[in-house]
């Protein structure tokens, strides 16, 4: 096992940010940090060194595993994109050996990234969904992950009937669930509330619940979305409302993106104890609107962040949180009192990118922070040299705002070495 040598970072609240220089992080045999001190290292197989961060690896709470090579096509508003984008993307899926391969080239992609653990749709296919986490399993990744779900409103082949969608999860779930000592998790995933019958939302809240699993889905993403749920859930006033109504708003969902709530269902949310991931850059992308993280965060919800890949283009997630920062300041200079809208700074901003997401996802005592204990997720940095000349808060926001995926030295995930640079298995 190596030893690591750096300044260390480490997030601890949404307002405080420590920097260690010169620490020392072993890692134990069973995959988990051993012991984290100031000082320097004592035996022969040490990575790091001057110039080298240590930092917790990022957590991605929303993005499409199918959509992966699909990032970057521009000009189209949500349901033009997902008709002529997304829905051919994940019709590919019903060849499990394409899965296989997509599936390598994601995790690769992620690595490189410093992602370590991400929250991800699948296809609706079972097979596939099957082949990528045996994927996951082999690449030593850590993942929430589900086949997607949706029984009406898309195109045929792509939806299917409920009892056959849940079913199939249900067996994905029993093999899947916390497995590979824990690493993989399963989420019933149903797409949104306008491609989803009342059968399919109801099946997947009580099987989540019966197996203990993550439920992941969309809410409030843009107004288009909204005015599709009403008309498909005539007896609900919006997808929030159908979604509490079908038992879906637990401990355990994560809900993306959240544009358009009001006060009233950001206090609902809250207060079931569900997770929102805020997903800036897809937001923006697509011209779904500026969500008010701001507001969310002070109501209580429990908030993450996603790259929402491929609403979202960009998979590095330091960048991912350096768009909600510029949300929320374009939020403000909108704002009428302009003061009156306060602004998250860096160090919020590395807490979601780990500790805080690991709230989200219910992980908060295994990862997030460079701890004893803790699983020995962690990424080697060498960002430009000038950032060690500056006080420590200031280096706080100088490494978010100009760390860059090619300055990633190393990546561990459970105290094993996942890359950047180690080929697939073929
Ligand atoms: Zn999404």
């Amino acid at each position: 096992m190596p030893t690591l040598h750096g300044t260390l970072l480490q997030p601890r609240s949404t307002a405080q940010c420590d920097v260690t220089a010169s620490a020392v992080v072993e890692f134990g045999e069973d995959g988990r940090f051993a012991e984290v001190r100031s000082g320097k290292p004592k035996g022969r197989d040490v990575l790091g060194g001057d110039g080298r961060w240590i930092l917790p690896g990022f957590i991605d709470a929303h993005l499409h595993l199918p959509q992966w090579d699909r990032r970057g096509i521009d000009g189209m508003a949500l349901f033009d994109w997902l008709d002529r984008v997304v829905y051919p993307a994940e019709l590919r899926f019903r060849d499990p050996d394409l899965a296989e391969k997509l599936t390598h080239d994601f995790v690769t992609g992620l690595i490189t990234n410093g992602t370590t653990t991400v929250a991800a749709f699948g296809s609706p296919y079972a097979e596939s969904t099957d082949r990528s986490f045996r994927v996951l399993a082999e690449r030593g990744y850590r993942a929430v992950f589900g086949k997607i779900l949706n029984d009406m409103n898309c195109p045929p082949g792509l939806c299917e009937p409920a009892d056959k969608a849940l079913e199939e999860s249900r067996m994905l779930a029993a093999k899947w669930h916390n497995a590979e000592a824990g690493r993989l998790r399963y989420a019933f995933s149903p797409r949104m509330p306008s491609c989803c019958s009342e059968k399919l939302l109801r099946g997947s809240a009580a099987l989540a619940d019966m197996l203990q699993c993550h439920v992941q889905t969309h809410v409030g993403e843009s107004s288009a979305v909204v005015h599709a749920s009403r008309e498909t859930h005539p007896d609900q006033i919006d997808d929030v409302d159908v979604f509490a109504e079908m038992g879906l708003l637990t401990p355990r969902t994560l809900l993306g993106h959240g544009v358009f709530l009001d006060q009233q269902r950001r206090r609902q949310v809250a207060e079931s104890g569900t997770a929102l991931v805020h997903c800036p850059t897809a937001n923006l992308f697509l011209q779904s609107g500026l969500m008010d993280y701001v507001a969310h965060r002070a109501a209580g919800i429990r908030m993450a962040l996603g790259s929402s890949v491929a609403g979202g283009f960009e998979v590095f997630m330091p960048r991912v949180a350096v768009a909600a920062l510029q949300t929320a300041k374009a939020l403000k200079v909108h704002a009428i009192p302009r003061g009156a809208h306060p602004v998250p700074g860096p160090a919020e901003a590395w807490w979601m990118l780990t500790r805080g997401a690991a709230e989200a996802l219910g992980w908060a005592d295994a990862i997030g922070s460079i701890e004893p204990g803790f699983q020995a997720d962690c990424l080697v940095v060498r960002p430009e040299p000038w950032i060690a000349d500056l006080p420590p808060q200031q280096q706080v926001s100088a490494l978010l705002y100009t760390l860059q995926p090619c300055q990633i030295e190393h990546v561990f995930i459970a105290g094993k070495r996942v890359g950047p640079g180690t080929p697939a298995p073929t």
